[in-house]
């Protein structure tokens, strides 16, 4: 498979004073993939969009855009960003305010309804900004920064204070965006928001990088059996001495077993019903992305 290098961001660190917002930091975003900057309030994720968008200086390091031959300047032409809350004139219309952030941009205004359309604000194309909600104004700038069909869009927590329903609807956006081939790069502090739209994620805390990579592959986890039976001493023994296993606990009647490569439950249950063991309990599970951010997060010192 193809693959197209949108950014590349090499031992990035910004310091303020004392504080290091972005610590070594690198990555890359490859086009046609959404990626999630993922990491508690405070990890660098603004600091870090705002570096990429020049918004913000760097301390050391480097990024570069594109195939690296194009100046951030001229990169950014093809880039959209929504990095801050959205902000256009309350007494003009949807229309009229993104025809002024098309001549502000210096593009063409025929692409105004076709991303109204996409952000479900064509209806209400002639209300002024000030009858929006929260959810339609950050759907407007969403349309807005889609005005120069850009290459990639980048989101700064781009559902915080919405209600679920506002949520949502940004959410199936932003897929319905990447579906049509648009890169997508976001930052967000919540775990499912990133397991719901990315495919891959980018774990910050504290500036450091702690995982890269896809979302479905995060941890190699192999996941747990949760297994009962009338003889549960003898299947702890079994279980200890197959080496699929790692880490076994019993709390009750409830024995949970750890693997350490992959095994299918009919397997299981065929082996240990061939050793003379019945289960009365069997479930198969793996770790949800956020269990497996915590230890992940957990793994790490300080
Ligand atoms: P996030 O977006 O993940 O919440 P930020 O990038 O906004 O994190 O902040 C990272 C760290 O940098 C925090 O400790 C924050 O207080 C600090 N920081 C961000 N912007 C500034 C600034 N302009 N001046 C001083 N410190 C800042
Ligand atoms: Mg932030």
């Amino acid at each position: 498979m193809s693959s197209e290098t949108i950014l590349t961001i090499n031992n990035l660190t910004k310091k303020y004073g004392h504080i290091t917002a972005v610590k070594d930091l690198s990555f890359t975003i490859e086009k046609g993939n959404v990626y999630g900057i993922l990491g508690p309030n405070g990890s660098g994720k603004s600091t870090t969009l705002g570096i990429v968008l020049n918004v913000v200086n760097k301390t050391l390091g480097d990024f570069h855009w594109f195939d690296g031959n194009v100046s951030t300047h001229e990169a950014l032409k093809r880039v959209g960003a929504i990095i801050e809350r959205p902000n256009f004139y309350p007494y003009m219309t949807a229309i009229q305010n993104l025809k002024l952030v098309c001549k502000i941009k210096g593009v063409s205004q025929d692409k105004i309804e076709e991303k109204l359309k996409i952000v479900g604000l064509l209806e209400r194309k002639n209300s002024k900004f000030r009858t929006y909600s929260l959810g339609m104004k950050q759907r407007l700038a969403i349309a807005s920064a889609l005005l120069n069909d850009p290459e990639i869009l980048i989101l700064d927590e781009p559902t915080n204070g919405l209600d679920p329903e506002g949520i949502h609807s940004i959410r199936e956006i932003i897929k319905k965006i990447a579906s049509q081939g648009t890169t997508i790069l976001l930052a967000s502090h919540l775990l499912d928001e990133v397991e719901k739209v990315c495919s891959h994620v980018v774990i910050l805390r504290k500036g450091e990088k702690l995982y890269g990579g896809r979302v479905d592959e995060m941890v190699a986890s192999h996941g747990f059996f949760e297994l009962k039976s009338e003889a549960n001493g003898e299947l702890v023994q079994l279980l200890e001495s197959h080496n699929a296993f790692g880490k076994i606990t019993t709390e009750g009647d409830l024995i949970t077993a750890f693997l350490n490569q992959p095994l299918k439950s009919n397997e299981l249950n065929k082996l240990l019903f061939e050793k003379g063991i019945v289960l009365s309990h069997l479930v198969q599970r793996k770790e949800s992305l956020e269990e497996q951010f915590l230890t992940i997060t957990q793994n790490q010192s300080n």
